[in-house]
């Protein structure tokens, strides 16, 4: 007799915003192929990885999660599917646990791999069905869009050219598609994601009035007025003018600014392969603030990258106090396989040296963005609210900053929505204020 029990799938999505994004548009294929997104891992009949080689934990979680599904498909029939940055060393070790491996890319071919089980993706023609896919969004008024995908900066350090490829770029055209979708269905946030989200070329289209990253920002901005656009995460040289002129000639981009720096030191910017000097990423942020002055400036910096001295390590210091980050996401070098510095570089600089230097530099970033949070106090904002939470309304600035809203019982429907706030008081990292009537 036909069982009616409905097909469930696991969804274990690791690492950064690209991979959450993707993760919607292979939950949608999923659900086409009959399944429903389940909570218990143990009864699931597919799980999903969409994986992390940025740091080792995220791949040693995942082999030490395979083993219990290997022990799992020996007594009922389960089937896996791995996708997401996957280094090519690790391969032959992820096809022991997965049945399906394949590219984003090829996401719509994903129902006949499964029905195959095809377990290799390299043989695979390339394709660009990407956007035809409606993502499943796990929220009903914020989406990620991928815009592009890969890089072709090859950073010392960094896993992504191998795990995803050189740079790729969706077609503006379906961007812009699901831009004028996403701004009917009333969304409040839209964040155009991409490795270097401003090298973003329309290669596909190449007679279309959206050519640049900057055009294709422009028309976001304009077709989803009501919607706040943001971006992450722009290599500092591709920041021009052009992109400048935009987000200060349009209400609706938010005024924050990601720039990844890494390293404020010229020699170990080198080693990094990072295409930029300390003084002319200094030039790209004083031509955002000329243009921008109340922008909130944010940043990437890894620290005891291999060979970084004392004196080196002091040049992120002072380059931190003289942009005055107000956020940042600061990391201890670690190397990965099969990278260029995992390779071929040293990693002497000492686990300890590494913590004491991130703990510098977190100090510094406290300072100033306690003083950027306290300038705020007094102001009255709009903050799209995300969540409530114990007598608490919790949102966002345009500044990304998390702002703490005591909730009130009018009613209202106010998450998923902008509200007027009076910012009451601010900590180092929070804010807090009042709904203005
Ligand atoms: S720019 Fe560098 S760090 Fe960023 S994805 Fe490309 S290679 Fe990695």
């Amino acid at each position: 007799m036909r069982s009616l029990k409905q097909k469930t799938y696991y969804p274990f999505v690791l690492g950064c915003a690209m991979n959450y994004a993707d993760a919607e548009r292979v939950k949608s294929v999923l659900e086409t192929l009959g399944y429903v997104e389940g909570q218990q891992e143990e009864k699931a009949d597919l799980i999903l990885v969409m994986s992390c080689s940025v740091r080792q934990k995220a791949m040693d979680r995942i082999y030490g999660k395979g083993k219990i599904w290997n022990q799992w498909k020996k007594e009922r029939p389960l089937f896996t599917v791995l996708s997401g940055c996957v280094l090519p060393e690790d391969r032959p070790k992820m096809k022991s646990i997965f049945d399906v491996i394949f590219q984003i890319k090829e996401v719509d071919k994903l129902g006949e791999m499964i029905s195959k089980r095809v377990n290799e993706y390299e043989d695979i023609i390339p394709g660009s069905a990407y956007f035809k896919i409606p993502p499943k969004y796990s929220s009903s008024f914020q989406a990620f869009l991928p815009i592009q995908a890969g890089c072709n900066k090859f950073c010392t350090y960094c896993a992504v050219p191998y795990t995803r490829g050189p740079e790729a770029y969706h077609p503006a055209s379906q961007i812009m598609e699901e831009v004028e979708d996403l701004a009917r269905r009333g969304f409040k946030e839209i964040t155009l994601l991409g490795q270097t989200v401003n090298s973003y070329k329309n290669t596909e289209e190449p007679d279309a009035h959206i050519q640049t990253f900057a055009d294709l920002l422009r028309f976001v901005a304009e077709a989803a007025p009501r919607t706040w656009i943001r971006f992450i995460s722009p290599y500092p040289t591709d920041f021009t003018e052009e992109l400048v002129e935009v987000i200060a000639t349009h209400d609706n981009i938010c005024k924050t600014i990601h720039m990844p720096v890494q390293s404020g030191n010229n020699e170990v910017l080198r080693r990094m392969a990072r295409k930029y000097t300390r003084e002319q990423y200094l030039e790209k942020v004083r031509m955002i603030r000329a243009a921008l002055p109340d922008t909130s400036l944010t940043t990437d910096c890894i620290v005891g990258f291999c060979g970084e001295t004392e004196e080196q390590f002091q040049d992120s210091l002072a380059l931190f106090d003289e942009v005055k980050f107000d956020m940042a996401f600061t990391a201890q070098y670690s190397p990965r396989p099969g990278t260029t510095s995992g390779r071929f570089f040293k990693d002497d600089v000492p686990r300890e040296v590494k913590k004491d230097r991130e703990e510098r530099l977190t100090k510094v970033l406290a300072k100033h963005s306690a003083a950027f949070n306290a300038r705020l106090v007094g102001k009255n904002l709009p903050v799209l609210i995300e969540k409530e939470k114990v007598g608490f309304y919790h949102g966002r600035t345009e500044h990304n900053k998390p702002v703490r809203v005591p909730a009130i019982s009018d009613g209202e429907q106010r998450v998923g929505a902008f509200a007027d706030v009076r910012i009451t008081s601010s900590t180092t990292w929070n804010l807090t204020g009042e709904l203005m009537q």
